[in-house]
């Protein structure tokens, strides 16, 4: 991929908390000719221990919190130094004054921002999210994943995407609203995320 698309270009690696610890210390040692922006979520992110060890093995910078809910799940890995980028979300992590005391916690350390921007977020997420990233001094990178046109034409927003870039366009507030006539066409439906069992006894595993 490198050669491929030069020097020039981030590469990010979502690892999706599949390693063991020294898995992922060998997989960003590897990488490191390759100049990653980021290796994220390399270990299950319960275990913040994990995060020495693999520190001990590489410079490839990581990043994880996706799944974090308050500013206690990231302290301790910010204040040890454990990692690059912070990627909690407005939505999961207590709103934008919440994430804006983590994030001023990450700056005494030079972690940067990251937030999670995939689509189990919905529109009116993203646009608090760029508000956030407007405004903060540590700002590493925002994810974004393009929805649905059915999910666009329910939340109407200001924002927009192009050359890479996101802007948060001019409407007031954060600039999206919600069509709750043209919702009301989409009821819910029960979902699950995937389950995951081991294939030799089917015991109930993370993925
Ligand atoms: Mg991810």
């Amino acid at each position: 991929m490198r050669s491929a698309v030069g020097p020039d270009i981030h590469l990010l690696h979502d690892v999706h908390h599949r390693l063991t610890p020294i898995e992922a210390g060998r997989l960003g040692k590897s990488l490191e000719p390759f100049n990653l922006f980021w290796m994220e979520d390399a270990t299950p992110a319960e275990n913040q221990e994990a995060f020495k060890l693999i520190r001990q093995h590489t410079t490839t910078p990581l990043a994880v919190g996706e799944i974090f809910n308050s500013i206690w799940d990231c302290k301790d890995l910010i204040e040890n130094q454990l990692i690059d980028f912070i990627r909690t979300t407005v939505v999961h992590a207590g709103g934008i004054t919440q994430l804006r005391r983590i994030a001023d916690l990450a700056s005494l350390y030079q972690v940067r921002t990251g937030c999670h921007g995939a689509t189990d977020l919905s529109p009116a997420c993203m646009g608090a999210a760029l508000h956030f990233d407007m405004w903060v001094p540590n700002f590493g990178i925002q994810e974004y994943m393009r929805h649905t046109e059915e999910t666009d034409a329910v939340f109407p927003h200001s924002y927009s995407f192009a050359n890479g870039m996101l802007h948060p366009g001019e409407a007031p507030g954060h600039g999206v609203d919600i069509d709750e006539t043209l919702a009301a066409k989409y009821p819910y439906q029960r979902a699950y995320l995937p389950v995951n069992r081991l294939q030799h006894d089917g015991t109930l595993w993370n993925w």
